[in-house]
Protein backbone atom coordinates (compact mmCIF):
# COMPACT_ATOMS: atom_id res chain seq x y z
CA UNK A 1 0.00 0.00 0.00
CA UNK A 2 1.31 3.64 -0.69
CA UNK A 3 1.59 5.76 2.16
CA UNK A 4 -0.45 8.98 1.35
CA UNK A 5 1.61 11.57 3.83
CA UNK A 6 0.65 15.26 4.45
CA UNK A 7 3.38 17.86 6.19
CA UNK A 8 2.13 20.77 7.90
CA UNK A 9 5.35 23.26 7.75
CA UNK A 10 5.63 22.28 4.11
CA UNK A 11 7.30 25.57 3.36
CA UNK A 12 10.05 25.53 6.66
CA UNK A 13 13.48 24.07 6.57
CA UNK A 14 12.28 20.74 7.73
CA UNK A 15 8.70 21.00 5.38
CA UNK A 16 10.86 21.09 1.94
CA UNK A 17 13.19 18.41 3.18
CA UNK A 18 10.60 15.65 4.04
CA UNK A 19 9.51 16.68 0.86
CA UNK A 20 12.67 15.42 -0.88
CA UNK A 21 12.92 12.72 1.34
CA UNK A 22 9.13 11.42 0.83
CA UNK A 23 10.36 11.55 -3.09
CA UNK A 24 13.72 9.84 -2.47
CA UNK A 25 11.99 7.22 -0.52
CA UNK A 26 12.49 3.72 -0.83
CA UNK A 27 9.19 2.77 0.84
CA UNK A 28 5.56 3.03 -1.18
CA UNK A 29 5.12 6.59 0.23
CA UNK A 30 3.59 9.85 -1.61
CA UNK A 31 3.52 13.32 -0.72
CA UNK A 32 -0.09 14.02 -0.52
CA UNK A 33 -0.68 17.56 1.32
CA UNK A 34 1.28 19.93 2.01
CA UNK A 35 -0.16 22.82 4.69
CA UNK A 36 1.62 26.14 6.09
CA UNK A 37 0.05 29.09 7.89
CA UNK A 38 -3.07 31.19 6.58
CA UNK A 39 -0.50 33.91 6.34
CA UNK A 40 1.96 32.59 4.60
CA UNK A 41 3.03 34.16 1.34
CA UNK A 42 3.81 30.42 -0.66
CA UNK A 43 -0.08 30.12 -0.27
CA UNK A 44 -0.97 28.04 -3.29
CA UNK A 45 2.42 27.31 -4.54
CA UNK A 46 3.39 23.71 -6.18
CA UNK A 47 5.44 21.80 -4.23
CA UNK A 48 7.32 20.06 -6.84
CA UNK A 49 8.12 23.56 -8.03
CA UNK A 50 9.07 24.95 -4.53
CA UNK A 51 11.75 22.37 -4.44
CA UNK A 52 12.91 23.57 -7.87
CA UNK A 53 11.54 20.46 -9.88
CA UNK A 54 8.52 20.51 -12.06
CA UNK A 55 5.01 20.62 -11.01
CA UNK A 56 3.93 17.78 -8.59
CA UNK A 57 -0.18 18.51 -8.22
CA UNK A 58 0.32 18.93 -4.55
CA UNK A 59 -0.07 22.59 -3.68
CA UNK A 60 0.23 24.16 -0.27
CA UNK A 61 -3.06 25.30 1.49
CA UNK A 62 -4.03 26.38 4.70
CA UNK A 63 -6.92 24.08 5.11
CA UNK A 64 -5.81 20.51 7.06
CA UNK A 65 -9.37 19.60 7.77
CA UNK A 66 -9.82 19.93 3.83
CA UNK A 67 -7.60 17.51 2.97
CA UNK A 68 -7.28 15.04 5.76
CA UNK A 69 -9.24 12.22 4.29
CA UNK A 70 -6.85 12.29 1.28
CA UNK A 71 -3.86 11.10 3.44
CA UNK A 72 -2.81 8.27 5.70
CA UNK A 73 -0.87 10.31 7.93
CA UNK A 74 0.72 13.56 8.88
CA UNK A 75 3.76 14.69 9.82
CA UNK A 76 4.44 18.07 11.50
CA UNK A 77 7.46 20.23 12.15
CA UNK A 78 6.20 23.60 12.71
CA UNK A 79 5.46 25.38 16.09
CA UNK A 80 4.05 24.27 19.51
CA UNK A 81 0.98 26.39 19.23
CA UNK A 82 0.62 25.02 15.48
CA UNK A 83 1.00 21.17 16.47
CA UNK A 84 -1.69 21.63 19.37
CA UNK A 85 -4.26 22.76 16.76
CA UNK A 86 -3.54 20.23 13.78
CA UNK A 87 -3.55 17.20 16.57
CA UNK A 88 -7.25 18.34 17.38
CA UNK A 89 -7.68 18.14 13.69
CA UNK A 90 -5.88 14.78 13.23
CA UNK A 91 -8.35 13.40 16.58
CA UNK A 92 -11.01 14.62 15.10
CA UNK A 93 -10.48 12.95 11.83
CA UNK A 94 -8.77 9.87 13.22
CA UNK A 95 -5.55 10.88 11.62
CA UNK A 96 -1.84 8.85 12.90
CA UNK A 97 0.51 11.87 13.45
CA UNK A 98 4.36 12.09 13.61
CA UNK A 99 5.48 15.34 15.43
CA UNK A 100 9.51 16.48 15.16
CA UNK A 101 8.22 20.09 16.74
CA UNK A 102 9.88 20.66 19.56
CA UNK A 103 9.68 23.84 22.30
CA UNK A 104 6.43 22.42 23.86
CA UNK A 105 6.11 24.37 27.21
CA UNK A 106 5.16 21.46 30.11
CA UNK A 107 1.68 22.89 29.67
CA UNK A 108 1.67 22.57 25.89
CA UNK A 109 3.27 18.95 26.26
CA UNK A 110 0.46 17.96 28.91
CA UNK A 111 -2.06 19.12 26.11
CA UNK A 112 -0.74 17.30 23.48
CA UNK A 113 -0.62 14.22 25.08
CA UNK A 114 -4.52 14.85 25.91
CA UNK A 115 -5.10 15.50 22.26
CA UNK A 116 -3.64 12.24 20.93
CA UNK A 117 -4.42 10.19 23.41
CA UNK A 118 -6.58 8.00 21.15
CA UNK A 119 -4.57 7.77 17.66
CA UNK A 120 -1.00 6.05 16.81
CA UNK A 121 1.24 8.77 17.92
CA UNK A 122 4.51 9.02 17.23
CA UNK A 123 7.03 12.30 18.77
CA UNK A 124 10.73 12.05 19.00
CA UNK A 125 13.38 15.58 19.36
CA UNK A 126 15.23 14.37 17.12
CA UNK A 127 14.20 11.40 14.22
CA UNK A 128 18.28 10.96 13.48
CA UNK A 129 19.15 7.22 13.79
CA UNK A 130 22.62 8.01 14.81
CA UNK A 131 21.25 10.51 17.65
CA UNK A 132 18.22 7.53 18.85
CA UNK A 133 21.91 5.49 19.00
CA UNK A 134 23.71 8.38 21.01
CA UNK A 135 20.74 8.34 23.37
CA UNK A 136 21.58 4.35 24.26
CA UNK A 137 25.18 4.98 24.51
CA UNK A 138 24.61 7.77 26.64
CA UNK A 139 22.65 5.69 28.89
CA UNK A 140 25.00 2.81 28.83
CA UNK A 141 27.72 5.71 29.69
CA UNK A 142 25.74 6.62 32.96
CA UNK A 143 24.88 3.60 34.30
CA UNK A 144 28.75 2.56 34.00
CA UNK A 145 30.23 5.70 35.67
CA UNK A 146 27.43 5.68 38.54
CA UNK A 147 27.60 8.90 40.09
CA UNK A 148 31.62 9.20 39.43
CA UNK A 149 31.29 11.91 36.81
CA UNK A 150 30.05 15.36 36.34
CA UNK A 151 27.60 15.33 33.91
CA UNK A 152 27.59 18.65 31.16
CA UNK A 153 25.02 18.49 27.50
CA UNK A 154 26.52 20.84 24.65
CA UNK A 155 24.69 21.75 21.84
CA UNK A 156 24.96 23.86 18.82
CA UNK A 157 22.54 24.83 16.31
CA UNK A 158 21.86 27.42 13.45
CA UNK A 159 20.89 31.25 14.04
CA UNK A 160 17.17 30.60 13.05
CA UNK A 161 16.19 28.11 16.23
CA UNK A 162 13.83 29.93 18.44
CA UNK A 163 14.19 27.32 21.19
CA UNK A 164 16.86 26.39 23.74
CA UNK A 165 18.08 23.63 24.72
CA UNK A 166 17.31 21.90 22.34
CA UNK A 167 15.00 19.40 22.36
CA UNK A 168 17.41 16.68 21.99
CA UNK A 169 19.61 17.76 25.00
CA UNK A 170 16.60 17.83 27.28
CA UNK A 171 16.08 13.92 25.82
CA UNK A 172 19.59 13.13 26.21
CA UNK A 173 19.37 14.84 29.87
CA UNK A 174 16.26 12.84 30.36
CA UNK A 175 17.46 9.70 29.37
CA UNK A 176 20.68 9.84 31.75
CA UNK A 177 18.97 11.52 34.76
CA UNK A 178 16.59 8.04 34.58
CA UNK A 179 19.30 6.11 34.28
CA UNK A 180 21.36 7.69 37.50
CA UNK A 181 17.66 7.56 39.39
CA UNK A 182 17.51 11.42 39.29
CA UNK A 183 15.11 13.90 38.61
CA UNK A 184 16.04 16.23 35.74
CA UNK A 185 13.91 19.17 37.04
CA UNK A 186 15.40 19.51 40.12
CA UNK A 187 19.21 18.80 38.73
CA UNK A 188 19.09 20.58 35.42
CA UNK A 189 21.64 23.53 35.72
CA UNK A 190 20.73 26.09 31.94
CA UNK A 191 24.20 27.92 31.67
CA UNK A 192 25.80 29.71 33.77
CA UNK A 193 27.32 33.00 35.04
CA UNK A 194 28.82 35.21 37.37
CA UNK A 195 29.79 33.99 41.10
CA UNK A 196 28.22 29.91 40.95
CA UNK A 197 30.01 28.45 43.81
CA UNK A 198 31.46 24.73 42.95
CA UNK A 199 29.52 22.33 41.17
CA UNK A 200 27.43 19.77 42.52
CA UNK A 201 28.27 15.90 41.56
CA UNK A 202 24.39 15.69 40.84
CA UNK A 203 23.82 18.48 38.77
CA UNK A 204 23.13 17.78 34.82
CA UNK A 205 24.47 21.18 32.82
CA UNK A 206 23.24 22.11 29.70
CA UNK A 207 25.29 24.95 27.54
CA UNK A 208 24.39 26.31 24.12
CA UNK A 209 25.97 28.05 20.93
CA UNK A 210 23.45 29.26 18.31
CA UNK A 211 25.64 30.55 15.44
CA UNK A 212 25.24 30.39 11.84
CA UNK A 213 23.91 27.60 9.42
CA UNK A 214 25.01 24.74 12.01
CA UNK A 215 22.39 21.55 11.44
CA UNK A 216 22.69 20.14 14.88
CA UNK A 217 25.51 19.35 17.03
CA UNK A 218 25.30 17.50 20.33
CA UNK A 219 27.80 16.41 22.51
CA UNK A 220 27.57 14.45 26.42
CA UNK A 221 30.56 14.80 28.51
CA UNK A 222 31.19 12.47 31.51
CA UNK A 223 34.16 14.12 33.18
CA UNK A 224 35.46 12.44 36.26
CA UNK A 225 39.53 12.93 38.08
CA UNK A 226 41.71 12.33 35.32
CA UNK A 227 40.06 11.49 32.00
CA UNK A 228 36.64 12.55 30.50
CA UNK A 229 34.22 10.53 28.01
CA UNK A 230 32.56 12.91 25.17
CA UNK A 231 29.96 11.09 22.93
CA UNK A 232 29.30 13.80 20.11
CA UNK A 233 26.98 13.30 17.15
CA UNK A 234 26.93 15.91 14.62
CA UNK A 235 23.94 16.26 11.71
CA UNK A 236 25.94 17.72 8.49
CA UNK A 237 22.27 17.97 6.65
CA UNK A 238 18.63 18.30 8.05
CA UNK A 239 17.82 15.06 5.26
CA UNK A 240 18.85 13.06 8.30
CA UNK A 241 15.88 13.84 10.26
CA UNK A 242 14.00 13.94 7.71
CA UNK A 243 14.09 10.15 6.52
CA UNK A 244 13.93 9.18 9.67
CA UNK A 245 10.41 11.20 10.03
CA UNK A 246 9.21 9.44 6.82
CA UNK A 247 10.59 6.10 8.12
CA UNK A 248 8.52 6.61 11.15
CA UNK A 249 5.53 7.78 9.36
CA UNK A 250 4.91 4.91 6.82
CA UNK A 251 5.97 2.51 10.25
CA UNK A 252 2.87 4.45 12.63
CA UNK A 253 -0.12 3.70 9.76
CA UNK A 254 -0.93 0.41 10.62
CA UNK A 255 0.21 0.55 14.58
CA UNK A 256 -2.69 0.13 17.21
CA UNK A 257 -3.37 3.67 19.19
CA UNK A 258 -0.45 4.44 21.32
CA UNK A 259 2.49 6.77 21.97
CA UNK A 260 5.17 5.84 20.36
CA UNK A 261 8.94 7.33 19.80
CA UNK A 262 12.04 6.47 17.11
CA UNK A 263 13.14 4.02 19.51
CA UNK A 264 10.10 1.81 18.93
CA UNK A 265 10.41 2.37 15.24
CA UNK A 266 14.14 1.48 15.20
CA UNK A 267 13.55 -1.53 17.68
CA UNK A 268 10.65 -3.06 15.85
CA UNK A 269 12.97 -2.53 11.94
CA UNK A 270 15.92 -4.11 13.47
CA UNK A 271 13.66 -7.22 14.88
CA UNK A 272 12.38 -7.85 11.30
CA UNK A 273 15.70 -7.17 9.74
P1 LIG B 1 11.01 26.62 10.09
O1 LIG B 1 10.72 27.90 10.79
O2 LIG B 1 11.92 26.64 8.93
O3 LIG B 1 9.63 25.93 9.57
C1 LIG B 1 8.46 25.90 10.33
C2 LIG B 1 7.30 26.07 9.36
O4 LIG B 1 6.07 25.90 10.06
C3 LIG B 1 7.26 27.48 8.72
O5 LIG B 1 7.25 27.36 7.31
C4 LIG B 1 5.97 28.08 9.25
O6 LIG B 1 5.34 28.96 8.33
C5 LIG B 1 5.14 26.81 9.49
N1 LIG B 1 3.99 27.03 10.36
C6 LIG B 1 3.89 27.82 11.47
N2 LIG B 1 2.65 27.80 11.95
C7 LIG B 1 1.93 26.98 11.14
C8 LIG B 1 0.57 26.57 11.12
N3 LIG B 1 -0.33 27.03 12.03
N4 LIG B 1 0.17 25.71 10.15
C9 LIG B 1 1.03 25.26 9.22
N5 LIG B 1 2.34 25.64 9.17
C10 LIG B 1 2.78 26.48 10.13
O7 LIG B 1 11.53 25.63 11.21
P2 LIG B 1 12.31 24.22 11.01
O8 LIG B 1 13.78 24.45 11.09
O9 LIG B 1 11.72 23.49 9.85
O10 LIG B 1 11.91 23.47 12.37
C11 LIG B 1 10.55 23.23 12.72
C12 LIG B 1 10.48 22.52 14.06
O11 LIG B 1 11.07 21.22 13.92
C13 LIG B 1 11.25 23.21 15.19
O12 LIG B 1 10.53 23.05 16.39
C14 LIG B 1 12.56 22.43 15.26
O13 LIG B 1 13.17 22.49 16.53
C15 LIG B 1 12.05 21.05 14.95
N6 LIG B 1 13.06 20.10 14.44
C16 LIG B 1 12.96 18.82 14.90
C17 LIG B 1 13.81 17.84 14.41
C18 LIG B 1 13.60 16.41 14.85
O14 LIG B 1 14.30 15.50 14.35
N7 LIG B 1 12.62 16.15 15.74
C19 LIG B 1 14.79 18.17 13.47
C20 LIG B 1 14.86 19.49 13.02
C21 LIG B 1 13.98 20.46 13.51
Amino acid sequence: MTVRIGITGAAGRMGRMLAEAIAGSDAPALLAAAIERPESTLLGADMGELLGGDASGVVISSDLAAVADQIDVLIDFTVPESTLAQAAICAAHGLPMVVGTTGFSDEQAQALATATAGMPFCQASNFAPGVNLTFKLAEAAAKALGNSADIEIVEAHHRHKIDAPSGTALSLGEVVAKALGRDLSQVAVFGREGRTGARDRDTIGFNTIRAGDIVGDHTIIFASEGERLEITHRASSRMAFAKGAVQAACWLVGQSVGRYDMQDVLADQESNS
